[in-house]
């Protein structure tokens, strides 16, 4: 019963594998785009594209308007790529000698920090370098203060070597329904970002997937979704699907074993799930080692051939355990999907204490990941 592309599985020690199908990430980027309505796409593909691959992403976005990400490497990566079209870096530079990879690569980058004004203004002459200026409104991590913001303005517009592209901010609580809802509403970070940018004439790039998909448009040229792409909520309070999303990773793998256990015997380590009736258990290759969140409680949901089952026992390195209650002819070879089309990653993700960001970004090293449609 092996289910997996058998090119694939011939190379796989066991069969778990994660597939990212580029045609939900060419729909999601038409979501995206629809809610647009006219701004220009950022697809952010930082975190090596949100654990899909930089260059599956790279395929997957390629009708985007530009790439956003924040990682050297990976913006050689999207070059390498084939992509020659507007790419930028989040964060913007460390390092003196990074301001050669922007020429070279041609990369938009961030200013944020005194300490990148300063290298600008120290850096050898060249084609100019295009950035943006951030201001912080409210986030309190990258960006300067609204009222220093005209002053980064005239420094940099006066250098020959820079290139003004724009203003741009970020969100601390886009994913709230009430955009007056405070502390640091989105009306109060969008009324610091206008007092930052008086006077300054650029366009301006404000929206991340909450923003973009919750609220109404923002008076901006460029929005930048990330997790939204990858078929992923923003905001536990909505679901992918509900906003039009498909799920674009699959992890997948199959049954290992199936046991029957007795009413009163215990499953897994720390013995967490105690069977109350007759039961059979699926054991799944898939544990905390292939990124599978550990803190997964008891009834979280598995596909097993198609049928969803609940988690039963505690997960383990290399696997997990399931009650196959629901699924009697499900056997070992039977496929089986952790998070994908049939079980939200999100919902995984909440049962887990955490979103579905931190796992996709957490898929091992060890998972082999290959891209469909
Ligand atoms: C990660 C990131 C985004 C995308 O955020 P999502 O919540 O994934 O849509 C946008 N802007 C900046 C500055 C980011 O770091």
């Amino acid at each position: 019963m092996l289910r997996l592309p058998d090119p694939i599985r011939n190379r796989v020690p066991r069969p778990i594998q994660a597939r990212i199908d580029l045609a939900a990430m060419r729909h999601n980027l038409e979501a995206a785009r629809r809610r647009a309505a006219g701004r220009r796409v950022w697809a952010v593909i930082k975190a090596n594209a949100y654990g899909h691959g930089v260059e599956r992403a790279v395929r997957g976005f390629h009708g985007a308007d530009g790439i956003a990400l924040i990682d050297f490497e990976e913006a050689r990566r999207v070059r390498e790529a084939g992509w020659s079209g507007p790419l930028m870096l989040l964060e913007g530079f460390f390092e003196p000698r990074d301001l050669h990879t922007c020429r070279e690569l041609q990369l938009s980058v961030v200013v944020h920090n005194e300490a990148q004004l300063l290298m600008l203004e120290a850096a050898p002459p060249g084609p100019p370098i295009r950035v943006y200026i951030k201001a912080n409104t409210g986030m309190n991590r990258l960006g300067f203060d609204p009222h220093e913001v005209g002053r980064v303005h005239a420094r940099l517009a006066s250098l020959p070597g820079v290139r003004i592209d724009g203003m741009s901010m970020h969100f601390a609580n886009s994913d709230r329904g009430d955009p007056n809802e405070g502390p640091v509403s989105i009306s109060e970070q969008l009324a610091r970002f206008d007092e930052a940018c008086r006077g300054i004439e650029a366009p301006r790039c404000i929206s991340n997937s909450a923003a973009l998909f919750l609220h109404p448009p923002l008076a901006e040229a460029w929005v930048r979704p990330g997790i939204a792409l990858y078929g992923a909520t923003p905001d536990a309070a909505h679901s992918a699907t509900g906003l039009g999303l498909r799920a674009v990773m699959t992890l997948a793998t199959e049954l290992i074993a199936v046991r029957a256990v007795a009413p009163g015997e215990a499953v897994g380590y720390g013995s967490r799930f105690v069977a109350r009736r007759p039961t059979r258990i699926g054991v799944v290759a898939c544990g905390y080692a292939d990124g599978y969140p550990r803190h997964a409680p008891d009834g979280t949901p598995v596909a097993v051939g198609g049928v969803v089952v609940p988690m039963a026992g505690r997960v383990s390195m290399d696997m997990i355990t399931v009650d196959l209650t629901g699924t009697p002819e499900a056997t070992v070879g039977t496929p089986v999907e952790l998070w994908g089309a049939q079980v939200p990653i999100d919902e995984v993700a909440r049962l887990s204490g955490t979103v579905g960001y931190e796992l996709m970004c957490a898929l091992a090293p060890r998972v082999p990941v290959v891209a469909v449609n």
